[in-house]
């Protein structure tokens, strides 16, 4: 069996997206910069994406901003913060301790700049509350940006009351939602969100394109310069089938967000039950309040590369957490942010599920995950010490 189970890290295109992709690559492959007609239609292509995009997230079409992705949407929406803030001498800034580090980098390299970052600390189900977010603003804060659904744990934070709070009090607010778009509702006037991430490829649109919403009236920081493109906010021939290609997964994926999500919950709640019945086990994050198709798990005694490694020649694709931590033996921060102890967040799994995935693979999961983890703890000398009482488990 081969079973794909790490949508977090990417998503397979949908056949839509690669459909509504191909003629802007074989036909209509002028720059849409050039006045000829076929310039002008890819331009008008872009506008008809532009308008699907702004559709769904409630906004005005000129309020979306095409970038190279969810990173490069974090870190313009940030600097641009920054640099407004700072002209009004204000150089406070408030996030999360498990943002991810698009955000988080962004973050480090301002405080070198002089910026004060607040890092709300997370509590042990996952989630940030609005009163921590009114506690922690001062005259001086810029910028709050805090994740809808967090890339590790799937937890969703209460981003409406958040963004209700920043508003109150004056302060922009940011919300890296490229876990969400596509997977939960987004309506960014409700939710009084000043700016907004979003990713294709994490709702089945291509790699290396995504947007930025940002609301009328904030004026952007470039980060790159060039061209005239995007209204003078962002140089560079503009990524025509990608951003079709995105706009029109999004629309899909919001077309059938209630229907996938029912379907993804049942999958998960099987995943969720089999998996705890691995003795000393842990669910980390909110049990309900998490994406979908988010199932992430610790357990104690193993490591989880080793976990990952066997699973992959069983044919299971899945993670330890985010794909820009593995390869490195640092344990993921996420799980360090909900309290985990190292050993502990050594030992994590996440399997992030699409619509694709059936009862039988999970199935196969569970048997299989409960399988290695049985190997791996039968040659693990700490396990061995817990075996024999010579130290006490963690999970219990
Ligand atoms: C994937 C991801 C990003 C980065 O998006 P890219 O398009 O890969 O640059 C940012 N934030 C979160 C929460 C993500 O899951």
């Amino acid at each position: 069996m081969k079973i794909y189970a790490d949508n977090a890290a990417t998503t397979k295109m949908s056949r839509r997206a690669i459909d509504a992709m191909i003629p802007y690559m074989e036909k209509v492959y002028g720059n849409p910069s050039s006045l000829y007609t076929i310039g002008q239609e890819a331009a008008e292509a872009l506008e008809s994406a532009r308008q699907t995009m702004a559709e769904h997230l409630h906004c005005m079409p000129r309020e979306i901003l095409f970038t190279s992705g969810g990173s490069e949407a974090d870190n313009q929406a940030i600097l641009s913060a920054a640099r407004l803030g700072e002209k009004k001498g204000k150089k406070h800034i408030i996030s999360t301790a498990f943002e991810h580090h698009a955000v988080l980098h962004t973050l480090n390299r301002l405080e070198k700049e002089g910026f004060e970052v607040t890092l709300l600390d997370v509590h042990e189900n996952g989630l940030v509350t609005p009163q921590q977010v009114k506690e922690a603003i001062r005259p001086d804060t810029c910028l709050v940006t805090v994740m809808y659904a967090n890339n590790e744990i799937g937890t969703i934070q209460p981003i409406g009351e958040i963004g209700s709070v920043c508003r109150e009090a004056g302060v922009l607010f940011h919300t890296d939602a490229v876990q969400a778009a596509g997977h939960l509702p987004i309506d960014v006037q409700a939710q009084n969100i000043d700016m907004l991430s979003l990713s294709a490829h994490k709702f089945h649109g291509p790699k290396g394109v995504g947007a930025l919403y940002a609301k009328q009236g904030i004026r952007l920081t470039n980060l790159i310069e060039g061209g005239a493109q995007e209204r003078g906010r962002r140089g560079g021939t503009e990524n025509v089938p990608g951003i079709v290609g995105m706009a029109a997964a999004f629309a899909e994926s919001c077309a059938n967000m209630e229907e996938t999500a029912k379907k993804l919950t049942a999958l998960r709640d099987q995943l969720i039950e089999g998996l705890s019945k691995i003795p000393h086990s842990i669910l980390n994050g909110d049990r309900t309040k998490r994406l979908p198709g988010n199932v992430n798990f610790c357990f104690e005694g193993i490591e989880g590369e080793s976990l990952l490694l066997l699973l992959d020649d069983a044919g299971i694709s899945a993670s330890s957490g985010s794909a820009c931590t593995s390869g490195s033996l640092d344990p993921s921060h996420v799980l360090l942010a909900i309290g985990r102890i190292h050993d502990i967040a050594h030992g994590s799994l996440r399997l992030s599920l699409s619509e694709e995935n059936t009862e039988e693979e999970i199935a196969y999961i569970i048997q299989t995950t409960g399988e290695v983890v049985d190997y791996l703890r039968k040659m693990s000398p700490v396990w061995r010490d817990l075996q024999e009482g010579k130290r006490s488990y963690v999970i219990q």
